[in-house]
């Protein structure tokens, strides 16, 4: 038996990216409790994160819109983010008990809405470069930047303005004895969504912040503290690649992290998706003895976790 963080991808929650409906993202969330539950069945303990990039994309986009009215609001960042936990762990709430019934497996499933405290020094600060929510043209976006307190936006490719916020490192899980506790007892437990609700710290308590942690460094950080076996990031790849998409490309079966390390100085891994895969999977295998990480496909998951695929990250 082994203590699984799973970190699910944009693929585990919708299979069409342009389809964005609640009915296409249960559908999706269906067949991704199957893996989750195969991996239950074998007796591991399985703590779930996700990322939530449409979900909040959409989220924030809904009151950007709604701002363009007389008296619109646009509802904060760290709310938009916390309201995507809840939306997507409903989905994974229902889909994973039903599965687990089917099993019969007699097993609880709970979404903790997860806080994550960020250095407020983090130099990400200085550079927001992470885009959310609607395009927009200069004037509105020039309105956005007035009405809104710290809005900052920028032009994208030409395909007009977005807004760009800050990706600081995850430094601390407020909600880690709880999710602990839960995983512990031997239910299922979503934690993480998004890469959590980034929040700063300071004498008051928590304050949340205008910000998008990435949501494979932040289940790289929760299996840390849960003390997991294995960090399994599913994604749509089987294998991690060098030359991915090139000659000479060669999928990966296993990693070590200083091989890692050569490769991501090469280029191999591209900024915002494969990357963060690969430096989560570095920090957790040198995070302690025994520790591994694996990064392959929803569908691989059984197989990945029985040593027949995936790529295999260790120290
Ligand atoms: P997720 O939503 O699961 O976080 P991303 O789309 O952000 O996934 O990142 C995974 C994607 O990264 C893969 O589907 C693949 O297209 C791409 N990718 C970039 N570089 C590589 C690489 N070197 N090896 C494999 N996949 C890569
Ligand atoms: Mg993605």
């Amino acid at each position: 038996m082994s203590r699984i963080v799973v970190a699910l991808g944009g693929n585990a929650l919708q299979s069409n990216p342009k389809d964005v409906s609640a009915e296409s993202q249960l559908a999706s969330c269906r067949l991704t409790a199957k893996a989750i539950v195969s991996l239950v069945k074998e007796g591991h303990e399985v703590i779930v994160a996700h990322g939530n990039g449409p979900q909040v994309g959409q989220i924030v986009s809904t009151y950007e819109t709604a701002s363009k009215t007389a008296g619109g609001y646009v509802m904060p960042l760290p709310e938009c983010g916390s309201m995507s936990q809840g939306y997507i762990g409903y989905h994974l709430q229902q889909s994973i008990g039903d599965a687990l019934r089917k099993e019969g497996i007699n097993r609880s499933v709970a979404t903790v809405i997860t806080q994550v405290v960020v250095d407020r020094d983090d130099p990400a600060f200085q550079n927001p470069s992470k885009p959310i929510g609607s395009f927009f043209t200069k004037e509105e976006a020039y309105k956005l930047v007035a009405m809104e307190n710290g809005y900052v936006m920028k032009e994208d490719a030409g395909r007009g303005y977005r807004r760009v916020v800050p990706s600081p490192m995850p430094k601390r899980i407020v909600e880690e004895n709880i999710v602990r506790t839960l995983a512990e007892a031997g239910h299922i437990v979503i934690s993480c969504g998004g890469g959590g609700v980034p929040v700063i710290e300071d004498e008051d308590g928590l304050k949340g912040v205008a910000a998008v942690i990435d949501k494979d460094l932040a289940s790289e950080k929760l299996a840390e503290i849960m003390d997991a076996d294995v960090l399994l990031i599913l994604t749509a790849v089987e294998k991690v690649a060098i030359n991915y998409n090139r000659p000479g490309q060669k999928d990966l079966d296993t990693l070590t992290a200083e091989e890692a390390e050569g490769y991501m100085r090469e280029g191999h891994f591209a900024p915002g998706s494969m990357l963060p895969k690969v430096q989560a999977a570095v920090m957790f295998a040198r995070s302690g003895p025994g520790r591994k990480a694996i990064i392959t496909s929803l569908e691989k998951a059984e197989d990945a976790i029985q040593g027949k695929t995936g790529t295999v990250v260790t120290n």
